[in-house]
């Protein structure tokens, strides 16, 4: 079967309403033409993202009433820290309350201000890219030119290029490069995955020069089924070999659990560097928690042990990449703009060619999102000039090189006739296109604008 079906039934259902064409008219005036603005009970599909969005198990929910809430040395850390070990087969297990709290706390540590210390990554993701530079620290993105190009078909669009990883050591100097990263599947980059020889290669060149290898893994089952499907030699592989293989080369990880956890909150710093271990745990103890629950609940440690287990079965992940490509197949076929191939946890439109009439000063991925809300009551989020342009001291500005209109697939949460309706007014919006015009900014914050601005539509 091309699109295999859902591996689940449904045992609890959350109503979600459909409102009306005019009600959504006035919600998303009242909110300022933005959809961060909007209340969530007024939106029917919710594509804002896919973190903390998943449904969990019935085992899951199951394993919260087991939760043991003592203050140190739960029963369920100690099951999470064994999942950790199975999966990522690192020794020292740290609980974060999510990704970027383990990026803090990793970054806060291994960098010195001013020190112009740089740290190397496929792309780096935004909360990444923000611990490293408020850590002072200069992140720099390496990854693969082919994925520029968003309609070039590659296997893995979100390797690093490794002769600029090499050129980048000759030029800075191992010395000040406290640690490599790979995002895998790459979110900044269409949530394109890393072959496993990219993974080898990337670990052996940093390793010959003494820099260790960290990998940031919250996509890191969806990664393994795109190696076992792509990759020569992994076909025959279950789930947890290939991961298992991922991380024999790594120094430590990041994660987020409201990814691949398949959790609503949750995340976790693993390494196999006692010292850093250490000097970790001991921050840790500063900002979140005692080591043996670090920010979260006891109840909250089962349920990540237990979704990482869920995670690794190859049903529920060809059901899951299948969901996004199908949808992608749908738009593809109808001649809507999208960035091919898709990735593993989201379809982008791409908003500069499927509204080619509006101009990049008008904000093309505002005005889809806007029209996607108010035809369909599907939530959006625009990645593009409203979130990336900026102004020169001269006061140029200077526009990203894509619009996209991202449509994250939460985990597990909306039926495939949920995404066929999806699909069909995507479509609708594409036929009647003419019709949809630019906006303008009435109001916007002096940082990460994007979250606040409020919006007028332009005549
Ligand atoms: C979500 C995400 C993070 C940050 O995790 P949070 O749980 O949102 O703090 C870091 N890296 C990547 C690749 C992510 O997708």
């Amino acid at each position: 079967m091309k699109y295999p079906p859902e591996p689940f039934r449904i045992k609890t259902v959350e109503a979600i309403s459909r409102t009306t064409e005019w009600e959504r008219l006035s919600t998303i005036q009242d909110a300022g033409f933005n959809v961060f603005n909007i209340p969530a009970e007024k939106i029917y599909i919710d594509l804002l993202t896919d973190s903390g969005t998943s449904a969990m198990s019935d085992n899951q929910w199951a394993g919260m009433m087991i939760g043991d809430e003592s203050y140190a040395g739960s029963k369920n850390y100690f099951r999470f820290e064994a999942m950790i070990h199975r999966i990522f087969g690192f020794k020292y297990v740290i609980p974060t309350h999510q990704g970027r709290v383990a990026e803090n706390l990793l970054f806060s540590t291994i960098l010195k201000a001013g020190a112009g210390q740089v740290i190397p990554n496929n792309n780096h993701f935004d909360t990444t890219r923000a611990n490293v530079e408020y850590n002072g620290g200069i992140a720099e993105d390496l990854v693969v030119d082919i994925a520029k190009d968003t309609q070039a078909l590659a296997d893995f669009k979100g390797n690093i290029d490794l002769d600029k990883l090499e050129r980048l050591v000759q030029k800075v100097g191992a010395e000040n490069i406290p640690i490599g990263m790979l995002t895998i599947t790459n979110n900044s980059g269409g949530g394109q995955p890393v072959s496993m020889e990219n993974i080898r290669k990337t670990s052996e060149l940093l390793h010959q020069h003494g820099i260790p290898f960290f990998i940031d893994a919250c996509r890191f089952a969806e990664n393994a089924y795109f190696i076992k499907k792509r990759e020569s030699g992994y076909g025959e592989k279950n789930i947890l070999e290939i991961a298992n293989e991922m991380f024999s080369y790594a120094d430590g990880c990041t994660m987020s659990a409201k990814k691949d956890g398949l959790v609503n909150m949750g995340g976790f710093f693993a390494t196999n560097n006692k010292d850093l271990a250490e000097q970790i745990t001991n921050r840790l103890i500063l900002i979140e928690g005692f080591p043996t629950y670090g920010g979260l609940a006891g109840r909250d440690l089962e349920a990540i042990a237990r979704g990482l287990e869920e995670v690794l079965h190859e049903d529920y992940l060809a059901y899951r990449i299948s969901q996004v490509e199908e949808l992608g197949d749908r738009l593809i076929a109808a001649g809507v703009p999208i960035l091919r191939p898709t990735g593993g946890h989201a379809v982008y439109l791409d908003a500069k060619n499927f509204l080619p009439h509006v101009p990049q000063s008008q904000f093309p991925g505002i005005a889809l999102t806007v029209a996607l809300y108010t035809h369909a009551g599907i939530r959006a989020v625009e990645i593009g000039s409203l979130m990336f342009a900026h102004q020169d001291e001269k006061g140029n500005t200077h526009y990203p090189d894509l619009e996209l209109v991202r449509l994250a697939i939460p985990r597990r949460v909306y039926t495939n006739s949920q995404m066929e309706y999806v699909a069909e007014n995507i479509i609708e919006l594409f036929q009647d296109r003419e019709n949809i015009g630019g906006y303008e900014i009435e109001y916007e914050a002096s940082v990460l604008r994007h979250f606040t601005a409020r919006m007028k539509p332009l005549k």
